[in-house]
């Protein structure tokens, strides 16, 4: 079996909606120690909908798919919904990734997490 499967070949080789949002809602910025991933995402949030969403990520291929493919799961979707987002959501939609590489999802799953934290503060304010 090939360690990655086509789809996280796919998404590392040409990754969705990558960039920055000017005047974003919210940003989230994540890292991790294990592969030194760093991980920043950007959303445009309107009527409680995830408008557009792009990200910059400086990590390993798994981190790269694994961030393009939530971007892609979240976009257009309700605020409610992208909460709900779970890395293993992630890792299926990417046909599976290694067990040790489990956490770059997971670093996509907090990126989208810290972005709408963000968004709710700045919306209280
Ligand atoms: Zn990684």
């Amino acid at each position: 079996m090939a360690l990655y499967s086509e789809k996280v070949m796919d998404h590392f080789r040409n990754p969705r909606n990558v960039g920055v949002i000017e005047d974003a809602d919210g940003v989230g910025e994540v890292g991790n120690a294990k592969c030194g991933d760093i991980m920043k995402m950007y959303l445009k949030i309107e009527d409680g909908i995830v408008k557009d969403v792009k990200f910059e990520t400086f990590g390993c291929g798994s981190a790269i798919a694994s961030s393009s493919m939530a971007t892609e799961l979240i976009k257009g979707k309700p605020v409610e919904e992208a909460r709900q987002l779970t890395n293993q959501a992630v890792a299926e939609a990417l046909d599976g990734l290694p067990d040790y590489k489990m956490h770059c999802s997971v670093l996509a799953q907090e990126a989208i997490e810290a972005a709408l934290k963000d968004y709710e503060s700045k919306k209280e304010e």
